[in-house]
Protein backbone atom coordinates (compact mmCIF):
# COMPACT_ATOMS: atom_id res chain seq x y z
CA UNK A 1 0.00 0.00 0.00
CA UNK A 2 2.81 2.67 0.90
CA UNK A 3 5.28 0.90 -2.26
CA UNK A 4 8.22 0.90 0.25
CA UNK A 5 10.56 -1.24 -1.17
CA UNK A 6 10.79 -3.40 1.60
CA UNK A 7 14.25 -3.35 3.77
CA UNK A 8 14.70 -6.53 2.75
CA UNK A 9 15.32 -6.45 -0.80
CA UNK A 10 16.93 -3.83 -0.83
CA UNK A 11 19.48 -4.33 1.08
CA UNK A 12 19.66 -7.73 -0.44
CA UNK A 13 20.51 -5.81 -3.92
CA UNK A 14 22.89 -3.24 -2.39
CA UNK A 15 24.61 -6.41 -0.33
CA UNK A 16 24.68 -8.79 -3.17
CA UNK A 17 27.97 -8.92 -5.20
CA UNK A 18 26.32 -11.65 -7.50
CA UNK A 19 24.20 -9.18 -9.46
CA UNK A 20 21.12 -10.57 -11.07
CA UNK A 21 23.13 -13.46 -13.56
CA UNK A 22 24.50 -14.03 -10.48
CA UNK A 23 21.26 -14.61 -8.86
CA UNK A 24 20.18 -16.62 -11.46
CA UNK A 25 22.68 -19.05 -11.61
CA UNK A 26 22.77 -19.59 -7.67
CA UNK A 27 18.80 -19.85 -8.59
CA UNK A 28 19.48 -22.98 -10.92
CA UNK A 29 22.28 -24.83 -8.32
CA UNK A 30 19.67 -24.79 -5.63
CA UNK A 31 21.30 -21.78 -3.49
CA UNK A 32 18.53 -19.55 -3.73
CA UNK A 33 15.76 -21.86 -1.60
CA UNK A 34 18.30 -21.69 1.89
CA UNK A 35 18.72 -17.32 1.82
CA UNK A 36 16.34 -16.81 4.03
CA UNK A 37 15.55 -20.05 5.23
CA UNK A 38 14.95 -19.28 8.89
CA UNK A 39 13.08 -16.90 8.51
CA UNK A 40 9.09 -16.82 8.82
CA UNK A 41 6.62 -14.94 6.20
CA UNK A 42 3.34 -14.21 7.06
CA UNK A 43 1.21 -16.58 5.49
CA UNK A 44 -2.98 -16.06 4.23
CA UNK A 45 -5.42 -17.16 6.63
CA UNK A 46 -5.81 -20.69 7.69
CA UNK A 47 -1.95 -21.80 6.46
CA UNK A 48 -0.91 -24.95 8.05
CA UNK A 49 2.32 -25.40 9.68
CA UNK A 50 5.60 -24.08 7.50
CA UNK A 51 6.92 -27.68 6.27
CA UNK A 52 3.51 -29.04 5.43
CA UNK A 53 2.29 -25.89 4.31
CA UNK A 54 5.64 -25.52 2.03
CA UNK A 55 4.93 -29.49 0.83
CA UNK A 56 1.30 -28.70 0.23
CA UNK A 57 1.20 -25.22 -1.86
CA UNK A 58 1.49 -25.87 -5.35
CA UNK A 59 2.08 -22.34 -6.26
CA UNK A 60 -1.44 -21.95 -8.06
CA UNK A 61 -1.76 -18.56 -7.36
CA UNK A 62 -5.75 -18.87 -6.68
CA UNK A 63 -5.55 -17.54 -3.17
CA UNK A 64 -3.91 -14.22 -4.42
CA UNK A 65 -6.42 -14.14 -7.25
CA UNK A 66 -9.46 -13.97 -5.14
CA UNK A 67 -8.18 -11.65 -2.56
CA UNK A 68 -9.97 -7.97 -2.82
CA UNK A 69 -7.61 -6.39 -0.94
CA UNK A 70 -4.47 -7.56 -2.80
CA UNK A 71 -2.91 -8.90 -0.03
CA UNK A 72 -1.56 -11.74 -1.07
CA UNK A 73 1.86 -11.60 -3.27
CA UNK A 74 3.77 -14.84 -4.63
CA UNK A 75 7.54 -15.44 -3.53
CA UNK A 76 10.13 -14.44 -5.58
CA UNK A 77 13.71 -15.29 -6.28
CA UNK A 78 14.56 -12.18 -3.90
CA UNK A 79 12.36 -13.57 -1.41
CA UNK A 80 14.23 -16.54 -0.31
CA UNK A 81 12.95 -19.96 0.05
CA UNK A 82 9.34 -21.60 -1.19
CA UNK A 83 9.80 -19.53 -4.24
CA UNK A 84 6.20 -19.15 -5.88
CA UNK A 85 4.26 -20.14 -2.56
CA UNK A 86 2.10 -17.13 -1.17
CA UNK A 87 2.53 -14.59 1.62
CA UNK A 88 1.30 -11.07 3.07
CA UNK A 89 3.69 -8.20 3.37
CA UNK A 90 1.69 -6.02 6.37
CA UNK A 91 3.69 -3.25 5.60
CA UNK A 92 2.23 -3.33 2.06
CA UNK A 93 -1.20 -4.20 1.97
CA UNK A 94 -2.54 -6.69 5.33
CA UNK A 95 -5.11 -9.31 5.38
CA UNK A 96 -8.33 -7.73 6.05
CA UNK A 97 -9.88 -10.79 7.28
CA UNK A 98 -12.97 -11.38 5.16
CA UNK A 99 -15.69 -12.92 6.45
CA UNK A 100 -15.89 -15.52 4.20
CA UNK A 101 -11.70 -15.93 3.67
CA UNK A 102 -12.32 -16.47 0.14
CA UNK A 103 -8.18 -17.45 -0.46
CA UNK A 104 -9.27 -20.31 1.83
CA UNK A 105 -12.04 -21.21 -0.29
CA UNK A 106 -10.20 -21.26 -2.92
CA UNK A 107 -7.48 -22.90 -2.08
CA UNK A 108 -7.00 -26.64 -3.51
CA UNK A 109 -4.74 -28.34 -1.73
CA UNK A 110 -5.49 -28.05 2.36
CA UNK A 111 -1.98 -26.01 2.23
CA UNK A 112 -4.89 -23.11 3.71
CA UNK A 113 -6.51 -25.06 5.83
CA UNK A 114 -10.38 -25.33 4.91
CA UNK A 115 -11.48 -25.50 8.90
CA UNK A 116 -10.39 -21.95 8.92
CA UNK A 117 -13.79 -20.89 8.19
CA UNK A 118 -14.19 -17.52 10.11
CA UNK A 119 -11.77 -14.87 10.98
CA UNK A 120 -11.76 -16.17 14.68
CA UNK A 121 -9.90 -19.63 13.06
CA UNK A 122 -7.21 -17.57 11.74
CA UNK A 123 -3.94 -17.61 13.32
CA UNK A 124 -1.15 -16.03 11.18
CA UNK A 125 0.97 -14.26 14.02
CA UNK A 126 0.33 -11.39 16.46
CA UNK A 127 1.14 -7.84 16.79
CA UNK A 128 3.68 -5.98 18.45
CA UNK A 129 3.96 -2.61 19.23
CA UNK A 130 7.82 -2.61 18.82
CA UNK A 131 8.81 1.23 18.06
CA UNK A 132 6.59 2.88 20.78
CA UNK A 133 8.93 5.79 20.45
CA UNK A 134 7.20 6.32 16.83
CA UNK A 135 3.69 6.50 18.22
CA UNK A 136 1.88 9.69 17.48
CA UNK A 137 -0.68 8.61 19.68
CA UNK A 138 1.83 8.44 22.60
CA UNK A 139 3.16 12.25 21.62
CA UNK A 140 -0.36 13.65 21.31
CA UNK A 141 0.43 14.51 17.54
CA UNK A 142 -2.41 15.15 15.34
CA UNK A 143 -2.68 13.01 12.22
CA UNK A 144 -2.08 15.14 9.53
CA UNK A 145 -2.42 15.65 5.57
CA UNK A 146 0.88 14.17 4.98
CA UNK A 147 0.30 11.24 7.30
CA UNK A 148 -2.66 10.14 5.32
CA UNK A 149 -0.98 10.66 2.07
CA UNK A 150 1.62 8.16 2.87
CA UNK A 151 -0.89 5.80 4.04
CA UNK A 152 -2.61 5.92 1.50
CA UNK A 153 0.39 6.37 -1.42
CA UNK A 154 -0.82 2.96 -2.54
CA UNK A 155 -3.41 1.50 -5.28
CA UNK A 156 -7.16 1.06 -3.92
CA UNK A 157 -9.09 -0.37 -6.97
CA UNK A 158 -11.66 -2.56 -5.49
CA UNK A 159 -15.00 -1.20 -3.46
CA UNK A 160 -13.37 -3.27 -0.39
CA UNK A 161 -10.32 -1.40 -0.80
CA UNK A 162 -11.98 1.83 -1.08
CA UNK A 163 -14.24 1.47 1.92
CA UNK A 164 -10.63 1.48 3.58
CA UNK A 165 -9.52 4.68 1.91
CA UNK A 166 -12.66 6.61 2.93
CA UNK A 167 -12.36 5.64 6.78
CA UNK A 168 -8.44 6.32 6.68
CA UNK A 169 -9.18 9.83 5.57
CA UNK A 170 -12.35 10.09 8.78
CA UNK A 171 -8.33 10.59 11.20
CA UNK A 172 -7.19 13.65 9.71
CA UNK A 173 -6.26 16.31 12.45
CA UNK A 174 -7.65 14.00 15.26
CA UNK A 175 -5.62 12.20 17.62
CA UNK A 176 -4.33 8.64 16.27
CA UNK A 177 -6.28 5.93 17.19
CA UNK A 178 -5.73 3.82 13.53
CA UNK A 179 -4.20 0.67 14.64
CA UNK A 180 -7.31 0.34 17.04
CA UNK A 181 -10.14 1.75 15.20
CA UNK A 182 -8.89 -0.17 11.88
CA UNK A 183 -8.49 -3.67 13.34
CA UNK A 184 -10.84 -6.16 11.32
CA UNK A 185 -11.06 -8.77 13.98
CA UNK A 186 -14.95 -9.14 14.57
CA UNK A 187 -14.74 -8.04 18.42
CA UNK A 188 -11.55 -6.06 18.10
CA UNK A 189 -11.58 -4.86 21.68
CA UNK A 190 -10.39 -7.93 21.90
CA UNK A 191 -7.55 -7.71 19.42
CA UNK A 192 -6.28 -4.62 20.53
CA UNK A 193 -6.94 -1.54 22.54
CA UNK A 194 -5.73 2.07 23.26
CA UNK A 195 -4.70 2.72 26.59
CA UNK A 196 -3.23 5.36 28.69
CA UNK A 197 -0.12 6.60 28.37
CA UNK A 198 0.87 8.02 32.03
CA UNK A 199 3.85 10.07 31.39
CA UNK A 200 2.51 12.00 28.25
CA UNK A 201 -1.11 11.67 28.65
CA UNK A 202 -1.41 10.49 25.14
CA UNK A 203 -2.71 6.91 24.13
CA UNK A 204 -0.77 3.77 22.88
CA UNK A 205 -2.29 0.60 21.50
CA UNK A 206 -1.93 -2.45 23.94
CA UNK A 207 -2.74 -5.98 22.29
CA UNK A 208 -4.75 -8.65 23.32
CA UNK A 209 -4.80 -12.04 23.25
CA UNK A 210 -7.29 -12.22 20.42
CA UNK A 211 -5.35 -10.84 17.74
CA UNK A 212 -5.28 -13.00 15.15
CA UNK A 213 -2.13 -11.01 13.05
CA UNK A 214 -3.77 -10.25 9.89
CA UNK A 215 -1.17 -6.85 10.05
CA UNK A 216 -3.81 -4.22 9.29
CA UNK A 217 -2.78 -2.22 12.44
CA UNK A 218 0.67 -2.40 11.27
CA UNK A 219 0.25 -1.53 7.53
CA UNK A 220 -2.12 1.74 8.70
CA UNK A 221 0.05 3.10 11.58
CA UNK A 222 1.40 6.29 10.13
CA UNK A 223 4.64 5.85 11.49
CA UNK A 224 5.51 2.06 11.33
CA UNK A 225 5.48 1.78 15.48
CA UNK A 226 4.13 -2.08 15.27
CA UNK A 227 5.46 -4.92 13.69
CA UNK A 228 4.02 -8.60 13.07
CA UNK A 229 5.63 -11.45 14.36
CA UNK A 230 4.62 -14.33 11.86
CA UNK A 231 3.67 -17.97 13.28
CA UNK A 232 2.85 -17.47 17.03
CA UNK A 233 0.12 -16.72 18.54
CA UNK A 234 -0.57 -14.06 21.89
CA UNK A 235 0.03 -16.82 24.42
CA UNK A 236 3.43 -17.80 22.37
CA UNK A 237 4.98 -14.52 22.51
CA UNK A 238 3.49 -12.30 25.18
CA UNK A 239 3.04 -15.12 27.70
CA UNK A 240 5.54 -17.82 27.02
CA UNK A 241 8.53 -15.04 25.48
CA UNK A 242 8.73 -17.29 22.82
CA UNK A 243 11.04 -15.77 19.67
CA UNK A 244 11.77 -17.10 16.36
S1 LIG B 1 -9.10 -13.07 4.21
FE1 LIG B 1 -9.60 -11.70 2.57
S2 LIG B 1 -8.12 -10.01 2.74
FE2 LIG B 1 -7.32 -11.72 3.91
S3 LIG B 1 -5.97 -12.74 2.47
FE3 LIG B 1 -7.97 -13.81 2.43
S4 LIG B 1 -9.05 -12.86 0.74
FE4 LIG B 1 -7.34 -11.50 1.27
S1 LIG C 1 -4.34 -21.47 -3.34
FE1 LIG C 1 -3.35 -22.92 -1.93
S2 LIG C 1 -2.05 -24.18 -3.25
FE2 LIG C 1 -2.59 -22.36 -4.45
S3 LIG C 1 -0.90 -20.89 -4.07
FE3 LIG C 1 -2.52 -20.45 -2.55
S4 LIG C 1 -1.90 -21.66 -0.75
FE4 LIG C 1 -0.75 -22.51 -2.50
S1 LIG D 1 -4.39 -6.08 16.55
FE1 LIG D 1 -6.06 -6.36 15.06
S2 LIG D 1 -5.30 -5.35 13.20
FE2 LIG D 1 -3.50 -5.73 14.50
S3 LIG D 1 -2.75 -7.73 13.81
FE3 LIG D 1 -4.07 -8.10 15.59
S4 LIG D 1 -6.07 -8.60 14.69
FE4 LIG D 1 -4.86 -7.59 13.08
Amino acid sequence: MKNRVTLERREFIQKSTLGILGLIGAASIGAAPFLNAKEFRLRPPGAVNEKEFLSLCIKCGQCAQVCPYHSIELADIFKGHGIGTPYIDALERACYLCKALPCVLACPTEALSHETEKPQDVHMGVAVFKYSNRCIGISKEEVSKKDIKRITSGVFSSSQEKEVLEKIHEFEDEQCTICADMCPYPNALDAIQMVDHNPTKGKKPEIKSSCVGCGVCAELCPTDAIVIEPRLNYEEYYVQKKRY
